[in-house]
């Protein structure tokens, strides 16, 4: 069989699912994706793509359709609170390019996710069913055994290789089927939208990104000029006994309304009737796996945006995962080799985004002394501090033989 002889479920046509469908299918296996929604989502706001989830992304071939929709941006200039001038620019733009072989950009999160989609599109070993109304995954002695409920009514049974949880941070695979728990509220919440770059002329850079820190905020702003656009998102505390997912808040409550800054001010009034409202919830599930059934991106391990680090740690997963799946003699020891080179990681980067969110939100006389280490660490000092993330290269680690010499399911695939 030309395909390696493994089948492959996936929950989840987002980034974690679509990225991990284009690597298996590169290794010659065969992929459905189980998606709930009728088609990919064009939701959500902007998003920074770090070299370490770039150099994956390209080695899957999406590098032209990637830099087609984004932006370089310069740098990241931090504004303590009230600051009119930046305590520190951090440089990105070309020295990315040097240091790490490939660039830091933004984009939108709907361009991305096309890429993906298209990409996969070009697989025939790539089945996505959209749509997809519930399914199930059980393990027996004989391997693991799939039901969906597909849009149509239509059930679909398969015995399959394994079956991988990238349904996000309330995956059900989680919850239902390994028994994991529910997610976590973060106590932060976020505020997105893209705004015209014609209302933020003069507020905000456009060649660059902005970083404004505030007591109990802080916002990141940076351009998408193929959409003449900036994205904005805006974190704020919220205690979870306000939060009312029924009945979302339209405007942000700005903690700081006795305390204007002017570039907020501009940012705020520019935005009015056009936030999205998001509550940030957190993973650090127990358990990634059992007996061949496992988890990858938020399903496991969804994270505080505060280090941009979430999409990428799901990108990362995907490209070690991947090649584990179809060299080790089953689901299982793969999915376990995979949490044990990956929990570390991803445990390191969640501290710094939770560090992030302490640092980014303290009050006067706290900001003093963060406004100094950021003025002495200088324009590349993040790049020293960073570098274990962006330089991180999973290729090396996941060196396997091409679909004809890999290994053969020993159950014949029914489905
Ligand atoms: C405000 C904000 C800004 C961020 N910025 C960045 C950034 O700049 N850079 C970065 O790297 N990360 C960023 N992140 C984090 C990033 O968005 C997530 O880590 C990433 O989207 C996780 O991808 P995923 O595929 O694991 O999950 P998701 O994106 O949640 O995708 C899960 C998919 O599974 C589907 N699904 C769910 N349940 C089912 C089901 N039962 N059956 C079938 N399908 C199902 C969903 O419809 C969806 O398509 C940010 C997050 C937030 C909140």
């Amino acid at each position: 069989m030309a395909n390696g002889g493994r089948t492959i479920y996936i929950a989840g046509a987002g980034i974690a699912g679509m990225t991990l469908a284009l690597a298996l299918a590169k290794f010659g296996a065969t992929v459905i994706v189980l998606e709930r929604n009728k088609r990919v989502q064009e939701v959500g706001a902007g998003l920074q793509i770090s070299p370490n989830a770039r150099r994956v992304l390209n080695q899957l071939g999406l590098d032209k359709a990637i830099a087609a929709k984004s932006f370089e941006p310069s740098a990241i200039d931090v504004y303590p609170f009230r600051a009119s001038k930046p305590a520190v620019s951090l440089e990105l733009g070309a020295i990315m390019r040097q240091r790490y072989g490939v660039p830091y950009v933004v984009m939108h999160r709907a361009d991305l996710v096309d890429a993906l989609y298209r990409a996969c599109r070009r697989f025939a070993n790539i089945d996505m069913l959209f749509g997809v109304r519930g399914f199930d995954a059980v393990t027996h002695a004989r391997g693991i055994s799939i039901n969906v409920d597909e849009a149509n009514g239509t059930a679909r049974t398969a015995r399959v290789h394994a079956f991988v949880g990238a349904d996000g941070v309330h995956s059900e695979t989680r919850t239902r089927i390994l028994g994991g728990p529910p997610a976590t509220y973060s106590g932060f919440v976020a505020w997105r939208t893209t705004l015209s770059a014609d209302l933020l002329k003069g507020a905000v850079a456009l060649d660059r990104t902005t970083l404004l820190l505030g007591p109990g905020y802080h916002a990141v702003c940076y351009p998408l000029p193929q959409r003449k656009q900036v994205n904005v998102a805006l974190f704020v505390k919220e205690r979870a006994d306000r939060l009312d997912a029924a009945n979302p808040p339209k405007e942000p409550k700005l903690p700081w309304a006795a305390m204007p800054s002017r570039t907020l001010d501009a940012i705020v009034s520019a935005a009015t009737g056009a936030w999205g409202y998001w509550v940030c919830n957190t993973m650090d599930a127990p358990t990634w796996s059992d007996s061949g059934i496992g988890l990858i991106g938020d399903a496991a391990h969804a994270m505080l945006p505060f280090q941009a680090q979430g999409a990428a740690m799901a990108i990362e997963d995907a490209a070690i995962l991947a090649p584990l799946l179809m060299t080790e003699p089953d689901a299982d020891s793969a999915f376990r080799r995979y949490e044990a080179m990956r929990r570390p990681r991803v445990d390191r980067v969640r501290k710094i985004s939770d560090f992030n969110g302490f640092a980014y939100h303290l009050e006067w006389p706290f900001t003093l002394g963060r406004n100094a280490v950021l003025w002495a660490q200088g324009p590349r000092g993040h790049l020293k501090r960073l570098d274990w993330i962006y330089g991180f290269d999973p290729s090396p680690e996941t060196d396997v033989p091409p679909p004809d010499r890999a290994p053969r399911d020993t159950e014949p695939h029914r489905g």
